[in-house]
């Protein structure tokens, strides 16, 4: 599991650890596709990025268990769907799930074989800056994910890994190596 404040670069890294480690120890290493009932940014594609909805599907597939875990962030609703992540799982596969830190620890408490890696940045200013530079989000939305941020960020020591997002490839080979180390434990 990647958690990690807004603005950090989990998608670019994720996205640089499926090119890196499709498979490690033989396993299959796949990404979840959250639902979110958040609005596409520019270039978001539905079934890609997220599975989009409304709040009240959203809140109905939560009553019928649908969520492995789900949270609200910065106003939004976010959820990882249960079905696919435990086929994949019972298929032997690793599924990396993009969560906020509530998320995780849901996860954590499950008592999932989960390990959970916090992505930092270089620093609160350089994060500023990245969250700025996208230009995704208006003022508003930016000051919120900035105020959320800093107290994620006080959160990465609870995580089992923490690795910094300075260069996202050295990031990515760093959680694949971390993630090869898990599985040779699993397989001990
Ligand atoms: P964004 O709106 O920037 O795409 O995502 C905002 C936050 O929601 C990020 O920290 C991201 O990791 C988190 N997030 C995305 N999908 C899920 C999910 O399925 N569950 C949880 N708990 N958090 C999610």
């Amino acid at each position: 599991m990647l958690s990690g404040p807004s603005g950090v670069g989990k998608g670019t890294v994720i996205n640089a650890l499926k090119t890196l480690c499709p498979q490690l120890l033989g396993r299959e290493i796949s990404v979840s596709i959250s639902k979110t009932t958040r609005k596409p940014r520019v270039g978001e594609e539905e079934a890609v990025h997220y599975y989009f909805t409304d709040r009240e599907t959203f809140l109905a597939d939560v009553e019928k268990g649908a969520f492995y875990e789900h949270a609200e962030y910065a106003g939004n609703l976010y959820g990882t769907p249960r079905a696919p992540i435990e086929e994949k799982i019972n298929a032997g596969g690793v599924v990396v799930l993009d969560i906020d830190t509530q998320g995780a620890f849901q996860v954590r408490a499950s008592g999932a074989d989960a390990m959970l890696v916090f992505l930092l940045p270089p620093s609160m200013e350089e994060l500023e800056n990245r969250l700025r530079g996208r230009k995704t989000e208006a003022e508003e939305a930016i000051c919120k994910r900035l105020t959320i941020a800093r107290k994620e960020c006080a959160l990465a020591p609870q995580f089992d890994e923490t690795v910094y997002n300075i260069e996202v490839e050295t990031a990515a080979r760093e959680i694949c190596a971390l993630i090869e180390k898990k599985l040779a434990q699993i397989n001990e």
